[in-house]
């Protein structure tokens, strides 16, 4: 017994101590000598074999070389480098360029195994300045009030010349340009909460307004133009004098846009009646949000300069410049129809578009830079324009939905009280939730002068597939009243544009496979962008310095994060350190523990599988899934703690963060399952889930609890859908089912009185009309409370009814009248060139056939 507990003892001592130091990441030195001193003591007082013994010391000496530093670096580190070199991964510039933009914020914390909470619950809680607040509850207010969407997508296909004018009067387009250009130099959280509201209300005024703001002229003149490129065009597109757009895509290059072949030829023309070196520009674009009336278009395309005009290069790769749309051979104009969502889209082309050199934007020192540009202004914009958008849908459909479904009554109860109808229910406001934290908590950050790339590739994922989610879900509650098209279904045009936010800024399927891990295992994590970079330093001997720095400290992170995935797994993190003793602790741990478990999986995916990862985009995806998961949870939790801790939110959060959480694990699982390194995968499954998959997702109960917030008026229904246009007003719907929901409250106990008066036999009508009468006469109710009812009943019967129309509303020719854009899109000369020859080849064609029968 007693050698049992000397034994137990010493265990205790090598296992206990061993992880202890990993867990936190004691340095090497203070490790090794801690190690040494339990060894020298159990020699000396231990009861250990010789054997045994000889075993421990040798299991040391690797401890005692890593202290070595020169010997390390000359019998390990250089070897290894030399591997590592043959081993490293082909890299264009483009990805270098698209690894190397933005900066690492809390997605780095995630990845180290050990995030420090610290850092993100200290950031600032985003709030609006007055000014903006002031905008929020004034022209954005009044811009959605204009906003009719039947009339904008059905009859005219473009928004009323009132509504342009009214966005470029209050400068809707110039929310991130300074004051002194005559913008409103809005922080990025106001940017997203106005896009947010508009969203809300029409889907074609939050893409109109979205697009300047985001990835364009204006953003790009901000950060690379030159002073004349920024006095020449930042105050026009101000005042909206100026329409922007910006044309990368084409028909060749859309995911890989970086293939485009729209190419600019350095050589000489004449320009203004003088001789000058210019670019001679050819391009075929498509897609482009606002071409058909832009006034000012950004155009991506490769410079060549065959004849070294201004330099000594052949080819200087993707340039980005400024052209005038009125230039000689420009064409823009024809549209688009995206999904029948009314937002200027459409192809552009150039034929031979002879411009300046300074039409390049920063002029000809940026000539090549064009995608260093793009990818460093995606950091931010990725995280703004589409998430919002997203978010703004669904908090207009939380709204909705909860509303809608305690008004609609089926099998004698408000469908929202069926559990069906109610699983639903809480995926859409849990989602919502979701969106929201991450929105506000990731703008908060770039306003605190962040450019989070992987965060920002995270949000367009996730934001915008989470708005499917509940697109999806908000169609199947309403039923048909969402199916009917017609002024009086508010549902349907937010599900058919889900799918634009999916496939622009970088369609979804590309961004999840590739983007979210793939650019994240190498930005985030805290050795291997240090390895590549040193593999790849020209003076050699510098590189193997600083390779064998990032390898040592790389071992030693892994060891920790085996000790800490393993640890956190089997206590199920209840130990670990976490910044709140709140009801939320639990979840901080969680995230704790995943942490860990995802930085030892991704290690050993990239160690196993190097550049092969990049191929198995499955594997990487998965990963991808918990790093996302992990940030958009630590986003909810932020929130919750930036909105001050408000106890009605809670059913919201802990469904958010269980929903997350669960599918970490999940994606974990299968990325396990599917590794193709089986005894690796096998280790990591022990370390990972030595108790195996613990983790539940939300119960029912829990779902019922967000149900029961988003069904029933209160703060935290108001705050699900902060930002939604509700205001109270016949055109919009949001207004009007609060309202019938606000009365369904009011008329409960009355209804409750004729229901028990059924019940009792003293009414016998069972359609709800005419009970009231019958109430009314047998004294049940008084004849106020009759007519309070009615008035209730006529609203709910309203909200409830759909659109039917005479069979010659449905031909198009009826409507073309209307059709016609309020603001004609502009015919280039070519275009009406080409029409006119067309139609003289109908023409020709006709006259032949005629002839043809004649004879
Ligand atoms: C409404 C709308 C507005 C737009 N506005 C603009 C604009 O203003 N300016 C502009 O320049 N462009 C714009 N675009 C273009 C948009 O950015 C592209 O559509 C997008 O990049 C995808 O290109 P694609 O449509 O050619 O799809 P493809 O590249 O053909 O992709 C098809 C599918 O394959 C997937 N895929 C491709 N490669 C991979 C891979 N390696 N791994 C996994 N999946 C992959 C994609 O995710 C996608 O699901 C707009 C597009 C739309 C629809």
């Amino acid at each position: 017994m007693f050698s049992f507990i000397v034994g137990l003892f010493w265990f205790l001592v090598f296992a206990g101590g061993g992880i202890y130091l990993a867990y936190n990441r004691i340095n090497l030195l203070a490790s090794s000598i801690a190690v040494g001193a339990a060894l020298v003591a159990y020699s000396l007082f231990g009861s250990a074999s010789a054997l045994w013994l000889i075993f421990l010391w040798l299991a040391y000496v690797p401890l005692i070389i890593a202290n070595l530093e020169d010997f390390r670096r000359e019998k390990i580190s250089r070897p290894a480098l030399a591997i590592y070199r043959k081993m490293l991964p082909s890299m264009s510039d483009t990805e270098r360029e698209a690894l190397e933009a933005g900066s690492v914020w809390w997605d780095g914390e995630l990845f180290s195994g050990m995030p420090d909470w610290d850092k993100l619950m200290s950031s600032p809680v985003p709030v609006l300045s007055d000014e903006e607040q002031a905008f929020m509850d004034g022209p954005c207010e009044e811009l959605c009030r204009m906003l009719d969407d039947w009339d904008i997508s059905h009859h005219r296909s473009d928004m009323p010349t009132e509504v342009w004018a009214f966005i470029k009067k209050h400068r809707f387009f110039a929310m991130i340009i300074p004051k002194h250009y005559g913008g409103l130099e809005f922080s990025a959280y106001a940017n997203a909460m106005v896009i947010t509201k508009l969203s809300s209300r029409n889907t074609t005024a939050a893409s109109t307004v979205g697009v300047p703001n985001s990835l364009g002229p204006a953003e790009l003149l901000l950060h690379y133009g030159t002073e004349e490129q920024k006095d020449r065009y930042l105050p026009s597109l101000a005042s909206g004098d100026e329409i922007p757009c910006f044309a990368l895509t084409s028909p060749h290059a859309g995911s890989d846009a970086a293939a485009l072949i729209d190419n600019g030829v350095v050589c000489k023309g004449t320009w203004q009646g003088k001789q000058i070196t210019g670019i001679l520009l050819n391009w075929d674009k498509r897609y482009i949000t606002l071409a058909p009336v832009a006034t000012v278009l950004g155009l991506a395309f490769k410079l060549y300069d065959p004849d070294h005009l201004i330099g000594d290069q052949d080819e200087y790769g993707i340039t980005a410049a400024l052209i005038p749309t009125d230039t000689e051979g420009v064409t823009v104009g024809r549209r688009h129809n995206p999904l029948n969502i009314a937002f200027q889209n459409g192809p552009t082309t150039g034929e031979n578009v002879f411009v300046p050199l300074d039409y390049i934007i920063g002029g000809q020192e940026m000539a090549g830079k064009g995608w260093k540009m793009l990818v460093e202004l995606l950091a931010v914009g990725r995280a703004i324009t589409l998430p919002s958008s997203a978010a703004g849908g669904s908090q207009a459909a939380s709204w909705s939905s909860g509303a809608y479904t305690t008004l609609r009554k089926q099998f004698g109860i408000s469908i929202a009280k069926f559990d069906g109808v109610g699983e639903a229910l809480a995926r859409i406001g849990g989602h919502t939730y979701i969106m929201n934290a991450a929105v506000a908590v990731t703008a908060g950050a770039i306003d605190q002068g962040e450019k989070p790339a992987v965060p920002s590739a995270i949000l367009k994922y996730h934001c915008t597939e989470l708005g499917r989610k509940v697109a999806n879900d908000t169609m199947d509650v309403h039923g048909g009243k969402a199916i009917m098209m017609g002024p009086k279904n508010y549902v349907a045009r937010g599900y058919m544009a889900t799918p634009i936010a999916i496939t622009v800024e970088g369609a979804n399927i590309l961004t999840r496979s590739l983007i979210i891990f793939g650019q994240g295992a190498i930005r985030c994590h805290p050795f291997v962008l240090r390895e590549l970079q040193a593999a790849q330093n020209e003076n050699k001997e510098r590189g193997l310095t600083e390779f064998d720095d990032a390898l040592f400290s790389h071992i030693g992170y892994a060891i920790s994060n085996t000790a800490r995935a393993f640890f956190l797994a089997l206590t199920h993190a209840k130990f670990s350190n976490v910044p709140l003793n709140t009801p939320t602790r639990r979840y901080y741990q969680n995230i704790n523990r995943y942490s860990a478990a995802f930085a030892l999986a991704s290690d050993f995916a990239m160690l196993t599988l190097g550049g092969k990862l990049k191929i198995k985009e499955l594997l990487s995806a998965r990963l991808g899934d918990v790093l996302s998961a992990m940030y958009l949870a630590s986003t909810v939790l932020k929130h919750f703690e930036n909105q001050g801790r408000r106890a009605s939110d809670l059913p919201l959060v802990e469904w958010s963060v269980r929903t997350l959480m669960y599918h970490a694990q999940e994606q974990l699982h299968s990325f396990l399952q599917n590794f193709p390194n089986r005894p690796i995968a096998m280790m990591l499954r022990i370390f990972i889930f030595p108790r195996g998959r613990t983790y539940s997702a939300p119960s029912d109960a829990l779902g019922r609890k967000v149900v029961d917030l988003m069904t029933s008026s209160g703060e935290a229904r108001d705050r699900l859908s902060q930002q939604a246009y509700t205001t109270l007003e016949p055109g919009n719907p949001l207004g009007l089912l609060q309202e019938a929901l606000l009365l369904s409250e009011a008329m409960a106990p009355l209804e409750n009185k004729v229901r028990q008066a059924q019940k009792d036999g003293v009414i016998h009508s069972t359609y709800l009309g005419q009970q009231i009468d019958e109430a009314e006469s047998a004294d049940i109710i008084s004849k106020a409370q009759a007519s309070q009812m009615r008035d209730y009943h006529q609203k709910v019967l309203d909200i409830l009814a759909v659109d039917d129309f005479a069979p010659e509303d449905f031909g198009r020719s009826g409507s073309v009248e209307k059709t016609a854009s309020a603001k004609p899109a502009k015919a280039s000369r070519k275009t009406k060139k080409k029409v006119a020859s067309k139609k003289k080849v109908a023409k020709k064609k006709v006259a032949s056939k005629k002839k043809k029968k004649a004879s």
